[in-house]
């Protein structure tokens, strides 16, 4: 070859496993079995690389052609046979392969080399005419489809007329000449539909097999699917030519699927399917009952011995569960594929703690091998195991937990039966902004189109509510109020259970069951064991042992997002180290609005006092709860966020019953004086407003107060004997002076209450880094900031100008859909924007006052892929909502083994396709 040109072919021999990006997942696996010395039939890879020249230039790289002759020629060789040749012919299979499997995406064609001559060959050395036959009618079906863009359903209905005309219900039953007066009615459907005939030439089959494959990375259904999946579009796929072995050839042969451990429970043990006289299609499909391992070991003996040592050397080569594909061939077991196999969460960390304890990775591998995605979804409420189940469909698994409800297809009915106390689920074809009430009024919502970024999936999750999308063979039929699927109709107000876990939809009610890893976490690991059956110990023990783990070697500390002294308690038992954020405006609610109300009329300075007065004892118990609870850790409070006149009376309310009032001639004087200060405070974007900080500056003694309550109950705290750590936090700061004005102040509070209360206090005060502003003058804002914590939540707002209440329903599935952004960054942190101003504003604060304290109390701070970004930032702590507590600590620990984020398409590669 000459020495210049590019290698854009690889025998099986040449490449290995670390080659996926340029083999592809499938190529560089069946590449390493064959370095491993295992049966894989032979064959080779065009890489990604000449996938992607084509896509480029439109034409296929000039090397290509020779590549693939000299590999041809060597795979021929090899076996001992010709491609398409006219006696005992080399039939090959030509399948795509990409860097991230695409579960039927892309096109696959069988039986490249099959033509009217080399058919004949395949009787004569197959002894069956049937196969041979059934052979080629499989080819050309295949190839007129994928290759020549004929529809399918041409094939289709000319197979259905063969069987009704000899009257028979399967394939099976076709004999020889039936088979081979169908290539002849397929071979016409491919002249009258492309005005071509169905090529004879076995390399020329092969090369536009190969072609059809490239094309096929760029349809429709498998952009779309990229998208989705957070796949770049720029990959290009690999393509398989591989020598076909045949499982249809009688009781000797067949084909299987088989895992090395249980990949749904992670039970230690083989665990798969068997299939005899069959091809790969058949089992998965699922037409015929499969046989177990067990069976299969009965129904010949050698190939199971040999299967079950090349399972345990393939575990031990890959220190990793496997999932394998292989066919016996007349006796003769050969290895079609292997990956590491995708597996249930649960299955996750038990067969990553097993393979510690069989010395096979290390406890940190362990912890790379489970995700804080995995542990959330053992964190939901489950359906329990053990009920009976009756499937009606599956659908895509949009946003996890278990949700049981009365079918419902509309939004209005939603909200009617949720309110007279009915439980609902509302069942869609697809959701609009319109369906939001009925959303928030359902447990759960099912919908027939869409996926895991549908309207219906973003804002469930949004939500935090149980969501399955996308269940296809779901009919709904909304103005008939019924649905259907598999011949099972579901009325409105039948029961429906949905696992947003795993996608299933079942009929009737099923039990829930709450989570035995909260149970662990709430109330212990010896609880916990002694209240589940030994499969879920197994779970529960190896999520106490990665957990403990993470701990252990992770940098980031991991605090929580808590108001109440309950939350707080809640967070400490879900191992956080102090709060982050207390949002001290539900405070202000309840009884105590009137006297937000009386601060916001007062007509002079003395008024406003008084009813300030009257809040801080209040206010101090509230502080003395929290600090209770987190006794000895830090705890951060916030100073009052929201604009005024969340606390006041609604306008259009007050509007009205000053109206009706006037009209019946029963005016009332504080009515209208409300109403004037709700009117002077009403603000077209209020989150733009007069809120944090301004409101601080311009609402005398409305923070004094709040830092006062903090101050004291600090004192009662240090008097009782215990360790109070409050911080006090400021909102919404945009410069460095709005915080010097409320330090000077707060700083002459703390010293007041320490002289009067005779106490040594410490309390930090920090600032909210939530404005492009603040980040940008970080090295100003940090002269007089203790500590900053980062508000993602305002900060992604400001950033992109999103009002964060509003957009995600309004069109953030179309930008979703549209690839603007792959997902929500309300969700995971732009990285590139907002993760910028989060970096620059570190370093630069830092720069100012060295070893500055740095949090993140926005909910990115609970989110696996933020966390990782975090880490690298070197902030010191992140904070989040108590339930999300435990995979932070998980996310941290992974964060510093330096696994990368979490990928969707990552995650994709070891499932099974
Ligand atoms: C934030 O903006 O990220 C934040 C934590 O504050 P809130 O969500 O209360 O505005
Ligand atoms: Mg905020």
């Amino acid at each position: 070859m000459n020495p210049s040109a590019k290698k854009l072919v690889y025998h099986f021999s040449e490449g290995d496993k670390d080659q996926k990006d340029l083999l592809g997942g499938k190529g560089a696996n069946l590449a390493e079995m064959t370095r491993l010395g295992l049966p894989v039939p032979p064959g080779f890879t065009i890489t990604t690389e000449a996938c992607r020249h084509y896509l480029e230039q439109g034409r296929e790289p000039d090397q290509l052609r020779v590549q693939v002759t000299m590999a041809l020629r060597r795979l021929e060789d090899e076996v001992g046979r010709r491609l398409g040749d006219s006696t005992d012919p080399l039939l090959v299979s030509v399948r795509s392969g990409a860097r991230y499997s695409m579960p039927g995406m892309m096109e696959t064609v069988l039986n490249v080399g099959l033509n009217d001559r080399s058919v004949l060959g395949l009787v004569k050395a197959s002894g069956d005419e049937r196969f041979a036959w059934d052979s080629y009618r499989r080819l050309i079906q295949m190839f007129g489809k994928t290759v020549l863009g004929v529809d399918g359903e041409a094939f289709a209905s000319a197979l259905d007329a063969a069987k009704a005309r000899k009257g028979v219900e399967t394939d099976v039953e076709l004999e020889a000449t039936d088979l081979q007066a169908l290539v002849e009615e397929f071979k016409q459907i491919i002249v009258s539909h492309t005005g071509e005939e169905f090529p004879q030439e076995p390399r020329r089959q092969l090369d536009l097999a190969t072609r059809s494959v490239f094309d096929s990375w760029n349809t429709d259904r498998a952009r779309l699917y990229r998208r989705r999946e957070r796949i770049p579009h720029d990959l290009g796929t690999a393509v398989n030519v591989c020598t076909m072995v045949f499982g249809n050839l009688g009781a000797t042969s067949g084909t299987g699927v088989c895992f090395t451990r249980d990949p749904a429970t992670g039970k230690p043990g083989v665990y798969g399917d068997y299939l005899a006289n069959a091809q790969g299609e058949d089992v998965v499909s699922g037409i015929r009952n499969t046989l177990s391992l067990d069976d299969f070991a009965e129904l010949d003996p050698d190939s199971y011995k040999q299967l079950t040592s090349i399972m345990r050397r393939l575990e031990t080569h890959y220190r990793d569960l496997c999932d394998i594909e292989f066919t016996v061939e007349r006796g003769k077991l050969w290895m079609l594929q292997t990956r590491v196999g995708k597996r249930t969460a649960a299955a996750a960390f038990r067969i990553a703690t097993q393979l510690v304890d069989e010395h096979l990775i290390t406890l940190d591998e362990a912890l790379e091998r489970v995700t804080g995605a995995q542990l959330a979804q053992l964190m939901f409420p489950q359906f329990d195991a053990d009920a009976e189940r009756t499937l009606l469909t599956k659908g895509m698994a949009a946003s996890p937990g278990a949700a049981v409800g009365r079918v419902v297809f509309d939004s209005a009915t939603a909200v009617k039966w949720q309110a007279r106390g009915e439980r609902v689920l509302l069942v869609r074809k697809e959701t609009n902004p319109e369906d939001l009430e009925g959303m928030i009024a359902a447990t759960g919502i099912l919908t027939s189109r869409g996926g895991k970024t549908s309207h219906a999936a973003v804002v469930a999750r949004g939500m935090g509510k149980t969501a399955v999308c996308g269940a296809e063979s779901l009919e709904v039929d909304a103005a008939g109020l019924v649905a259907t699927a598999g011949g099972v109709t579901v009325k409105e107000g039948d029961v429906l259970s949905i696992d947003g876990s795993t996608g299933e939809v079942f009929v009737g009610e099923l039990a829930v069951v709450p989570s035995p890893v909260v149970l662990y976490l709430e109330e212990g690991l010896d609880v916990a064991l002694a209240k589940v059956d030994e499969g879920t110990a197994d779970v529960v023990r190896a999520v106490d042992r990665l957990l403990t783990h993470a701990d252990g070697v992770r940098r980031l500390r991991v605090r929580a997002n808590a108001d109440t002294g309950a939350d707080a308690d809640r967070a400490r038992r879900m191992g956080a180290e102090g709060i982050g954020l207390c949002r001290t405006e539900h405070m202000f609610l309840g009884e105590r609005r009137p006297l937000i109300e009386r601060v916001v009329l007062a007509d002079t300075a003395e008024e406003r006092e008084a009813a300030l007065a009257e809040l801080v004892t209040p206010q101090t118990e509230d502080f003395v709860e929290l600090l209770t609870a987190m006794d000895g850790l830090p705890t951060t409070i916030r100073l009052l966020d929201p604009p005024l006149h969340e606390f006041l009376p609604d306008r259009a309310e007050l509007m009205v019953k000053v109206a009706v009032a006037k009209e019946r001639g029963e005016e009332n004087a504080d009515d209208e004086r409300l109403l004037a200060a709700v009117e002077r405070l009403h603000e077209s974007n209020p989150m733009l407003g007069l809120r944090g900080v301004r409101l601080g500056l311009t609402v005398p003694g409305l923070f004094a107060l709040q830092v006062r309550a903090v101050a004291q109950a600090a004192a009662r705290r240090v008097k009782a004997g215990g360790d109070p750590r409050p911080e006090i936090m400021v909102p919404l700061v945009g410069s460095v002076m709005e915080l010097h004005l409320i330090r000077d102040e707060a700083d002459a509070i703390l010293a007041e209450v320490r002289e009067s209360e005779g106490v040594d206090l410490h309390i930090p005060i920090g600032t909210m880094v939530e404005l492009p502003r603040a980040a940008l003058t970080a090295y100003r804002v940090a002269e007089a900031a203790d500590f900053f914590s980062f508000g993602t939540n305002d900060l992604t707002q400001t950033t992109w100008g999103f009002s964060r209440d509003d957009v995600e329903a309004a069109f953030f599935a179309a930008y979703l859909d549209k690839g603007v952004f792959t997902v929500s960054p309300f969700e995971s942190l732009d990285v590139d924007g907002v993760g910028r101003l989060v970096d620059i504003a570190t370093r630069e604060g830092r720069a100012t006052r060295p070893g500055l304290k740095v949090g993140i109390c926005g909910e990115h701070g609970g989110d696996p892929e933020s966390i990782h970004f975090f880490h690298r930032t070197d902030v010191d702590y992140v904070s989040c909502s108590p339930f999300r507590v435990p995979v932070a600590r998980l996310e941290a620990g992974r964060a510093v083994l330096g696994q990368p984020e979490a990928h969707a398409s990552d995650d994709d590669e070891i499932e099974k396709g």
